[in-house]
């Protein structure tokens, strides 16, 4: 019998950035894996090279040290089966949101279909922006740009979808809203998820497994499950587990900045 790879896996990964002032050691010793269909969150404070796994995980950058598979699969270029949304979306601003979401097709084919075309439609309404598929972007809303590069994300129907504080320039209700509209996503159509935030409560709504980072050089500190019922909404905001893994994972944070 053999065993199903993991969807992403890092063994011992080190990544060293050479600056002007010299070596800087992002990360140090990453060991994580993360299964097919997971929703895991990667929580850490700013700068512990959240974003660097982030790269690393989709091909755009290589170790330093150790290895990264996905799919049992070494990485060493960018994959069309890894789906990435940036914390700004970075649209074109000249193209409309229905050609934002083509970019993936467009860049990788040169050309569009007409059944693209019903993709990025289907799409854009799954996001919730029916109607406005030939405004620009800059007529939208922060949070309706953000929904265009999740649209832009799923085009390829991705099975990893690599999401970098995705909602961190929301207002909190916006915030809130399209994470749940992102666990309705997920589970229509379910995905392997790393999603990275530096909000616990964020991360604890969403997430079944928690990675926690510490500070620079920054490696894995504890693995959370947690065992919150799905489907998740408002209410779980109240429930009492929820509160009981903030309070832990807050407390875990406070007690290694001291
Ligand atoms: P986070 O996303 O957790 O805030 P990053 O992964 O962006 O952290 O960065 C981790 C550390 O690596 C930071 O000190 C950052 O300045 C540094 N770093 C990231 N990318 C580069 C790079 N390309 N060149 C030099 N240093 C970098
Ligand atoms: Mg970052």
């Amino acid at each position: 019998m053999t065993a199903t790879p993991a969807a992403i896996r890092f063994a011992g990964v080190g990544q060293v950035f050479q600056t002007q002032s010299g070596a800087l050691e992002a990360l140090r010793g990453v060991d994580m894996t993360i299964d097919r269909h997971e929703f895991v969150a990667v929580l850490g404070p700013s700068g512990c090279g959240k974003s660097t796994l982030l790269r690393l995980t989709s091909g755009l950058l290589m170790p330093t040290r150790g290895t990264i598979e996905v799919f049992g699969k070494k990485v060493t270029e960018p994959r069309d089966d890894i789906g990435i949304v940036f914390q700004r979306p970075t649209l074109l601003p000249w193209a409309t949101i229905e050609d934002n979401v083509l970019f993936p097709v467009r860049h990788k084919t040169g050309s569009v279909s007409p059944d693209d075309r019903k993709t990025a439609q289907a799409l854009i309404e799954k996001v919730g922006l029916k109607d406005f598929e030939k405004r620009l972007p800059d007529e939208l809303s922060g949070g309706m740009q953000q929904r265009v590069g999740i649209a832009r994300a799923l085009f390829m129907n991705p099975d990893i979808l690599l999401m970098d504080e995705p909602f961190s320039a929301l207002d909190a209700l916006t915030r809130e809203e399209m994470g749940f509209e992102l666990l309705r996503i997920w589970e229509d159509q379910p995905k392997t998820v790393m999603f990275i935030t530096h909000s616990i409560s964020e991360a604890v709504l969403l997430a079944d497994r928690i990675l926690v980072m510490g500070e620079r050089p920054g490696s894995i500190v504890e693995n959370l499950k947690t065992d919150i019922p799905r489907p998740r909404d408002m209410e779980t905001s109240n429930n009492q587990l929820m509160h009981d893994y903030v309070g832990h994972l807050r407390s875990l944070l406070l007690k290694r900045a001291a």
